[in-house]
C-alpha cells in the first residue's frame, strides 16, 4: 500500500490507517521541518496554533546555541515566552531524572500553553514527560542529531537510579535547523550515527521475538527503520564531516526511526540488546558517579558486541544448535525462574526489585520457565539462522562507526572489560524483551 513512501517523513504525519500487519497505526506529529532556517518557523507555527505563551527549555549550552535566538524570535512575533535553563548537578551532569523533572515542573505556569525542548535527548525526554503530565503541547527543537528519540513517545527517565521508559507523548512539531545541527559537536553527530547503527541488531532482535514467541511484528515499521538506517550508512562520510547534507540525512534517519516507533506504539523496532547493554552501562556509571557517556556512542559500540553474538549463532547448523542446547540442559545451565531471580539480585543490587518486576518475577508471583522454548529454538532454527545472517559482521559495523568518526571499541568508549563481561550476563534483564543475549543463554 504505502510501502513505496516508507523512506519519506511527510506521508506519515497525522495519519491513521489500518496496516497490512493487521493493526491500526496512528501518528500525531503535525509537522517536521528539517532544513536550514527551521528555527525561525517555530514562532509562526505557535501563532497559527494559537499558543500565545511558551516555555522554552534549554541547558546552558543550548541556551547559547539556539535558546536566546528563539526567545527573540518569539518576542518579535508578540508571543509571550519564558526560559527555563536546566541546571547541571554538582558533578556537571544533566540527566532526565527526578531532580531535573522537578526543576522543569517549577517553571510550568498555569498560562503556559506549550513547552519547547531546545536541546538533545535529555532535554527532550524531560520535556516530553512534563508536557504530557501537565497537558501542554510539546514542541521540539533538536540542537544535535544525537538520538532517535526526538519523534518517539516513551520518555526514558532515571528514577531511583533505574532507567525506565515512561509512556509520554511525541512532539507536535519538530524544527530541526540544519545550520544548528551542522554546528553541533562532532561526537554528538557520531553518536546519532551510532544510535542508528544499533538498528541492525534491534530489528533482528524483534524478528527473534516474532519467530520464537509470535510477537506482533510490522514489516512497514521495520522497513521504515531499515530505510532510515540506509540513509545514514549511505552518507557516513558526509555525516563524519558534519556537512549539511550529512546532518540532514542523519536527522531524516533518526526521525524515520522515531516514526517507526510511533507506528507500533513502542520502541521494539529501534531498541534491542544493544540498548539494554547501553542502559546497563549508564546505570552503573550513575551508581559509580562517573561522567555519563553519550547514548548513541554506547549504542554503537554495544551493537558491535551484539553483532558478534549474531555472528556466532549464525555459524551453527540446526544440529549444532540442538547439541549446544542439550549440553546446557545436561549441565543444568539453563535460565530457570529461580536462577534468573538469583542472577538479577546479584547483578542489580539495590535496584533488583524494579528489575524483577520488569521481568514479571516480583516476589510472590508464580513464574515458571517456558518449558517449550528449547524445542521451539531447534524447530525454528533455520528461520533464526536467517535472522542471524541478516546482521552485518561486527567488523563491518565497527568499520562503519569508524567512518562516521565514533568510538568502535569499549576502550575508545571508556567502558572496562570487566564491566562489559558483567553486562553481557545481566543487561538482558534491563527490559523484558527477547534479544540475541537471551537466545545466547541456550547456545
Ligand atoms: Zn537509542
Ligand atoms: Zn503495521
Amino acid at each position: 500500500m504505502m510501502i513505496e513512501q516508507v523512506g519519506q517523513i511527510e506521508p506519515w504525519l497525522r495519519k491513521r490507517f489500518v496496516c497490512d500487519c493487521g493493526k491500526e497505526h496512528s501518528t500525531s506529529i503535525r509537522k517536521v521541518i528539517i532544513e536550514r532556517g527551521a528555527l525561525a518557523e517555530l514562532a509562526p507555527y505557535a501563532q497559527e496554533r494559537g499558543y500565545s505563551e511558551l516555555l522554552l527549555v534549554a541547558d546552558r549550552h543550548t541556551l547559547e546555541a539556539a535558546g536566546r535566538e528563539l526567545l527573540q524570535q518569539c518576542e518579535a512575533a508578540q508571543l509571550k515566552a519564558r526560559l527555563c535553563v536546566l541546571a547541571e548537578d554538582e558533578h556537571g551532569e544533566l540527566a532526565a531524572d527526578e531532580r531535573v523533572i522537578v526543576q522543569l515542573m517549577l517553571h510550568v505556569t498555569p498560562s503556559a500553553q506549550a513547552i519547547v525542548a531546545v536541546g538533545s535527548g535529555t532535554i527532550h525526554d524531560t520535556v516530553r514527560f512534563v508536557a504530557h503530565r501537565t497537558n501542554r503541547a510539546f514542541l521540539s527543537v533538536p540542537t544535535a542529531p544525537s538520538v532517535d528519540g526526538f519523534a518517539s513517545v516513551g520518555a526514558p527517565l532515571i528514577i531511583g537510579g533505574f532507567k525506565q521508559t515512561i509512556p509520554a507523548m511525541p512532539p507536535e512539531a519538530i524544527f530541526a535547523d540544519l545550520a544548528l545541527l551542522a554546528k553541533s559537536p562532532q561526537a554528538m553527530i557520531a553518536a546519532g550515527f551510532g544510535d542508528m547503527l544499533g538498528k541492525y541488531t534491534s530489528l533482528a532482535d524483534w524478528q527473534l521475538g516474532q519467530v520464537l514467541f509470535g510477537e506482533p511484528y510490522c514489516e512497514l515499521a521495520a522497513e521504515m527503520t531499515r530505510q532510515g538506517l540506509a540513509l545514514c550508512v549511505d552518507h557516513a562520510e558526509d555525516i563524519a564531516a558534519g556537512t549539511e547534507l550529512g546532518v540532514r540525512k542523519l536527522m531524516e534517519g533518526l526521525t524515520l526511526s522515531g516514526i517507526s516507533m510511533l507506528l507500533v506504539g513502542n520502541s521494539r523496532p529501534a531498541s534491542g540488546g544493544e540498548h539494554h547493554l547501553s542502559h546497563y552501562w549508564e546505570m552503573k556509571f550513575i551508581q559509580e558517579r562517573r561522567r555519563a557517556l553519550l547514548h548513541g556512542a554506547k549504542v554503537g559500540v554495544a551493537a558491535v558486541k551484539m553483532a558478534a553474538l549474531y555472528e556466532s549463532a549464525a555459524a551453527l547448523t540446526k544440529e549444532a544448535a540442538a547439541r549446544a542446547i542439550a549440553a546446557k540442559q545436561a549441565s543444568g545451565d539453563v535460565p530457570t525462574a529461580e536462577r534468573v531471580c538469583a542472577q538479577i539480585k546479584k547483578g542489580y543490587g539495590s535496584i533488583a526489585d524494579q528489575v524483577l518486576a520488569e521481568n514479571g518475577l516480583e516476589a510472590g508471583s508464580v513464574s515458571s520457565l517456558d518449558e517449550e522454548l528449547p524445542q521451539r529454538i531447534i524447530k525454528h532454527w533455520d528461520a533464526i539462522r536467517d535472522v542471524c545472517r541478516s546482521v552485518p559482521s561486527p567488523a563491518v559495523l565497527a568499520e562503519a562507526l569508524q567512518r562516521a568518526g565514533g568510538p568502535t571499541t569499549i576502550e575508545e568508549l571508556g567502558v572496562e572489560e570487566e564491566l562489559l563481561q558483567e553486562s553481557m550476563q545481566y543487561a538482558m534483564y534491563v527490559r523484558n524483551r527477547y534479544t540475541i543475549m537471551r537466545l545466547g543463554q541456550w547456545l
